[in-house]
């Protein structure tokens, strides 16, 4: 099927009670190991390119790999998204080149470090939401500000200096019209999210329940939402690397906040985690080797064993076939006559 939209993924997951991983790529092999690991689990997915991805794959070659994931998959819904997007100009060139969804990050001004007003957020936030949705292409927002910093993107800080507010919340979800809703509630992106197993001081699960009972209707987005796995650090450690102790968020908050209207995971960390320590590994035990396809290889299959993993506790295995893709076009229609709520 054709490349789908975010919306129509999110609401068929939010009737079927399960979440979807949001996984980022930057070239062919991230891409073939999410499709694997979705055709293997029957999943439909959210395949996401940040600002940086698109550069580094000069956005052609990023567009062209995921035409052919859907030539070679066409029987999994596949959303593409431009993850943090950072100015209406961003998302509106992801949607010229054919990205089904864009997050506008109207919570940091365009140089993504520093944080906007409320008022400057709803406005380019709205903005984005008229453009994309006249076009049947879905929108994610963001209220509150992440920690921590990925791809040059962020605030730094620790994820607790600005949560979210639910009373803005809701006054942001009905002025903007977002599809989708990206909550902080004390995760960061990057690697080093928590010092320590993360608990309610940290990880404000209660704020994103409140949240969720202000705005039953509206999908709710995790960021920074990796795992972090002890045994991916270990490998990485083990062959050569040099990485500080640190702490995801664990499986089973991603799961309570699932039954508390989280649809759209992201999950980057733990990729590049897996795909680091196998090809550190198959060096350092192979150290005469010198084809990339010999490290490439390993790497892509532990991608995909992360991916398959998640995928299932996710809730968003068996699911793939469970409905067919709705044209961008009846899309534009829908929002138009506002048959979808707002
Ligand atoms: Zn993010």
């Amino acid at each position: 099927m054709p490349l789908v939209s975010l919306r129509q993924v999110l609401d068929e997951a939010a009737k079927g009670k399960y979440g979807i991983g949001a996984f980022n790529v930057n070239n062919m092999e991230q891409i073939q190991a999410i499709m694997e690991a979705a055709r293997e689990t029957q999943s439909p997915v959210v395949v996401q390119a940040s600002r940086g991805a698109r550069s580094y794959s000069q956005d052609n070659y990023l567009f062209h790999l995921m035409i052919a994931a859907t030539e070679l998959n066409p029987e999994i819904p596949i959303v593409m998204h431009q993850d943090h997007g950072n100015s209406f100009e961003t998302c509106q060139s992801a949607i010229k080149l054919g990205f089904t969804s864009v997050m506008m990050d109207g919570s940091l001004k365009e140089d993504g470090k520093t944080p906007t007003t409320f008022e400057e957020n709803v406005e380019v936030t709205r903005r984005v939401v008229e453009y994309a949705h006249e076009r049947g292409i879905s929108v994610e927002g963001e209220i509150g500000v992440l920690g921590g910093v990925e791809d040059g993107h962020g605030a730094g800080g620790s994820g607790l200096e600005h949560l979210t507010d639910p009373d803005q919340a809701v006054e942001f979800a009905m002025r903007t019209g977002v599809d989708a809703l990206a909550v902080a509630i004390g995760t960061s992106h990057g690697a080093y999210k928590f010092s320590k197993k993360p608990d309610g001081s940290v990880l404000k699960m209660d704020l994103l329940i409140a949240i969720h009972h202000r705005l039953p209707n509206t999908h709710l987005v995790m960021h920074g939402s990796s795992s972090v796995p002890q045994n991916l650090q270990d490998i990485v450690n083990k062959y050569g690397g040099h990485l500080k102790q640190t702490w995801g968020v664990p499986v089973e908050e991603i799961q309570l906040g699932i039954k508390n209207g989280v649809r759209k995971i992201n999950v980057d960390t733990d990729s590049r985690l897996a795909i680091t320590g196998a090809i550190r590994k198959l060096l350092a035990e192979s150290p005469e080797k010198f084809d990339p396809r010999d490290y490439l290889k390993p790497a892509r299959e532990a991608m995909k064993k992360i991916v398959v993993q998640r995928m299932r506790e996710f809730g968003q295995a068996t699911h793939s076939g469970d409905y067919e893709a709705i044209p961008l076009s009846e899309m534009a229609k829908r929002y138009a006559s506002e048959m979808i709520a707002k």
